[in-house]
């Protein structure tokens, strides 16, 4: 029996964790989480996502027994572990964003030439970015085709919880003294309320949304003010939940109610958009940062961080924009048809560039996600893969009258709305229009 290093990253669980599962199959494990801020290469968590976290460790030590929390350069703490403890094997679940792809490859190298046996596993996702390929053998750029193929492929059942042995655990910081969580301002009090982090919170919201939401969820999922999707995008983010028990389960509640065979395709097609970011990411990795189509970067974009400022408050004078961008201020969270529509506002109507948006809701979303928000940015954009159209520019006024009709979800988040406190629009929306569409004539001129 060896001792064996289980390196938890966005694999925040135990159930259907192929890399623990082998780890506790070996012997006694030593679990980790390394928090990675020496590397310049990996983006570290913004202020949502490190409230989370502090929550989601201390759920995860809690299942365990311990988990040894230690802070650094995972390349040089793993090794110095191993030698420590006696381990002879790190397993860990892999991850996608293009920094860690490259940190992982050389830690990998690094500890095979030290004699350290070093395995990664699948555990975030329903197929691997490079086992889903075009019939020429290249990544796919476009959802639809990208979604049959991987519907055709069969996927794997998710491994069961395992019994699992605790090694004598070396030492470790405390968590509390890594201040993931805000003091002052606290603006994450009540979140607690809100959100349950953990494999348990997460399992139970799967439950719920199975047995309340997932009938109507193709209409219910435009309705910002229902409470009509799923909301596990946290859960998911940071490994607390895998796809393949989302896909289980959600199979296992169309073998008892048959009629929810459409519902559920939906919803799993929206797993289908996780699983598409990835493989994009994973394939495209430049695109965190660069458009994905090179000709915006002749967009001209504005610099404007007073506009900038009053979008990211919600004081633009649009309510479905405002609206939404305090329900993320309040909440760490956006529903997605609001995201849309924001992150439109911002690129189209205020002509900013969506890397702008991108990090402000990389701070302030609990599920930011570098694959998901970079998609869903980029899309929104026009600049992306399988983008929308550029010319289609969203309508805040009538998007809020088509989705949420008797102005429930705006009048909560803006209760000021009828009153002269509420600012006037920052601009009128046929004018921006007409302005987006002129900066992308300059796009169409480098080749659109
Ligand atoms: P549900 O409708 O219940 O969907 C189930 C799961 O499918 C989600 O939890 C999520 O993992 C996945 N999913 C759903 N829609 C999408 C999508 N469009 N793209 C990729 N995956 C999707 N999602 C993130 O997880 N992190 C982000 O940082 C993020 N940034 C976004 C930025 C913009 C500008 C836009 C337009 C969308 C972004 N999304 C992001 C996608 C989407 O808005 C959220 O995943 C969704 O709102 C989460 O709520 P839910 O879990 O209730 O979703």
């Amino acid at each position: 029996m060896t001792t064996t290093i289980m390196w938890f990253r966005q694999d925040l669980r135990l159930a259907d964790n192929a890399a623990f599962a082998e780890a506790a199959r070996r012997g006694p494990v030593v679990p980790v989480f390394i928090l990675d801020q020496t590397n310049a290469d990996v983006r570290t968590p913004g202020a949502a996502s490190r409230w989370w976290l502090h929550h989601a460790l201390s759920a995860l030590s809690e299942r365990l027994g311990g988990l040894v929390l230690l802070r650094g350069d995972p390349a040089q703490m793993l090794p110095a572990l191993a030698r420590e403890i006696g381990a002879e094997a790190i397993l860990w679940n892999r991850c996608y964003e293009p920094g860690a792809v490259k940190r992982d490859a050389a830690i990998k190298a690094g500890l095979a030439g030290g004699g350290i046996q070093a395995r990664s596993f699948n555990g975030a996702l329903l197929h691997e970015p490079w086992e889903i390929r075009t019939g020429g053998g290249g990544p796919f750029k476009v959802y639809t085709p990208f979604w049959r193929a991987a519907r055709a492929l069969p996927i794997a059942a998710p491994v069961r919880a395992v019994k699992f042995e605790l090694a004598r655990l070396p030492e470790s910081d405390r968590l509390a003294s890594w201040g993931l969580t805000p003091r002052s301002p606290n603006w994450a009090a009540g979140w607690e309320h809100l959100w349950t982090p953990g494999e348990a919170g997460a399992a139970r919201r799967l439950k719920k949304f199975l047995s309340d939401g997932l009938r109507g969820y193709p209409e219910n999922r435009d309705r910002p003010a229902i409470d009509g999707t799923s909301r596990l995008s946290p859960h998911l983010h940071w490994g607390e939940i895998s796809p393949r028990q989302i896909w289980a389960a959600t199979q296992s509640a169309v073998e008892r109610e048959p009629e929810l065979a459409r519902d559920a395709e939906k919803f799993l097609s929206e797993i289908g958009w996780r699983e598409f970011a990835h493989h994009l990411l994973f394939h495209f990795p430049a695109a965190a940062q660069k458009n994905w189509r090179a000709s915006f970067d002749a967009y001209p974009w504005r610099d404007a961080p007073a506009d900038l400022k009053a979008w990211q408050r919600g004081l633009t004078g649009y309510p479905l924009v405002d609206a939404g961008m305090r329900e993320l201020w309040a909440t760490g969270y956006m529903h997605n048809r609001v995201r849309m529509v924001a992150a439109s506002f911002l690129t189209k109507h205020l002509r900013i560039d969506w890397r702008k948006g991108e990090a402000w809701f990389w701070d302030t979303l609990l599920d930011a996600d570098m694959a998901n928000n970079v998609a869903g940015w980029q899309w929104v954009a026009g600049s992306g893969a399988d983008a929308a159209p550029y010319f289609r520019i969203f309508n805040p006024a009538e998007q809020a009258r088509k989705f949420d009709p008797d102005f429930a979800y705006v009048r909560k988040w803006v209760p000021e709305l009828d009153t002269p406190a509420y600012p006037r629009p920052m601009v009128e929306h046929a004018e921006a229009r007409r302005a987006a569409l002129a900066g992308y004539e300059k796009v169409r001129a480098a080749g659109g």
